[in-house]
């Protein structure tokens, strides 16, 4: 059945392309101008942070909070990212992780797969992580979510929805990632975890005693989102991050880590103030210790984003921020980098697929590696053609 459908689809797809592309032409649509990869400074090394639903007022609103100075605020490059999705002006984090991982807008609630085939039949999309491990690159994904969270799950499988837990589990079990780190999901078994030669993990002693050249599944009971430890079997973000890095940095192919700060989203979408500043500050510790690491290193690219915003957070008359509602928002959000001088122009927008590309540019991919699959050309100008309207650029 499914050779069938591929034999079938890819005329049609071939078809539609064309009256497509003929109708663009009709309409003087033209091509943004988009910069070559090689004109990207290389680097080794890619650290990439998330925060989950971190606008840029979020910033503020939690230095309002806690009366913190935060070093995402000391980065000299800082740019803009447009987050919607295929299906709306706002995304989902599926939707927003599968952008930012593989390059690719889809529908709110899918991963990792193209909006034309989100059962997968003809292909899927590969994300960053996959790319990495394909070069011989060390990969990690680190999340204070569940590691079947949408951010993870967007740098680790491909499945039409977010809520497929089960095949979400299973495809990470069975994938060649060297560390996922993040809290319980219900399908991740020890039994299976050891079946595919990573160590299990569930406390905080157990992580830090992992020895370089392991690879590791973590599945913490307890939040790793916040400043201080909540108890001894679970660490932080940040002891998180160090470790990862820690663990990756022993390659000379060198290394591919995401780590996201989910909990900067779910305590916006609770309007709680004051644990998502708690959440952010915590993210940003994470943030400050990669750049150490960067600085230290001297080929490590750090760049810092969100998927979305999430609150639609204001700046009042009388100088205080607050929440205006408990969802998404269409908002941009900041994009911090450091290690590149021309991954992003001080000051410049750029749509949530071109982060990726940047990255895989930076890490010396070819256009023709990435984001679009090469053996099926008509694929990949379809899905280009898509992701590239007008109506879907902001
Ligand atoms: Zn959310």
């Amino acid at each position: 059945m499914i050779f069938m459908l591929r034999g079938f689809l890819a005329p049609v797809i071939a078809t539609l392309t064309s009256i497509f592309l003929s109708i663009s032409a009709l309409f003087g649509a033209t091509e943004a101008p988009v910069r070559t990869p090689d004109s990207f400074e290389n680097v080794k090394n890619v650290i990439y942070l998330i925060g989950d639903g971190m606008g840029p007022l979020h910033l503020e609103m939690a230095k309002d909070e806690r009366d913190i100075t935060l070093t995402m605020d000391t980065f000299e490059i800082e740019g803009c990212s447009q987050t919607r999705s295929a299906s709306s002006s706002v995304t989902d984090s599926a939707a927003g992780a599968t952008a930012l991982a593989c390059g690719v807008r889809t529908f709110n609630g899918a991963l990792g797969v193209y909006t034309y085939d989100i059962l997968h039949v003809e292909s899927n999309p590969k994300n960053l992580t996959e790319l990495c491990i394909e070069k011989g690159m060390k990969t990690g994904v680190v999340t204070t979510d569940s590691t079947s969270g949408a951010t993870p799950s967007g740098f680790s499988v491909h499945t039409d929805n977010r809520n497929n837990t089960k095949d979400i589990g299973k495809q990470q079990m069975n994938s060649d990632i060297d560390l996922i780190w993040g809290g319980t999901s219900d399908y991740v078994t020890q039994e299976k975890c050891e079946e595919n030669g990573f160590t299990f993990v569930k406390t905080y002693s157990e992580m830090m005693a992992l020895e370089e050249g392991s690879r590791s599944f973590a599945q913490f009971d307890n939040s790793t989102w916040t400043t201080e430890q909540v108890d001894a079997d679970t660490p932080t973000l940040s002891q998180m991050a160090e470790k990862a890095i820690d663990l990756l940095d022993d390659t000379d192919e060198g290394f591919f880590l995401m780590i996201e700060g989910a909990h900067i989203d779910k305590h916006s979408h609770n309007n709680e103030a004051e644990k998502m500043a708690e959440a952010l500050e915590e993210f940003d510790e994470t943030i400050a210790y990669a750049l150490e690491y960067a600085k230290l290193d001297g080929e490590t690219l750090v760049v810092v984003t969100a998927d979305h915003e999430t609150g639609g957070i204001v700046l009042n008359d009388d100088g205080t921020y607050s929440y205006t509602k408990g969802s998404h928002s269409a908002a941009d959000v900041p994009v911090f980098v450091y290690g590149s001088e021309t991954f992003i122009e001080n000051g410049e927008t750029v749509k949530n697929i071109q982060i990726p590309e940047r990255i895989a540019y930076s890490l010396g991919f070819t256009a023709e590696e990435f984001p679009y699959e090469v053996f099926n050309p008509w694929v990949s100008s379809f899905n280009d053609f898509i992701s590239n309207q007008d109506f879907l650029k902001k």
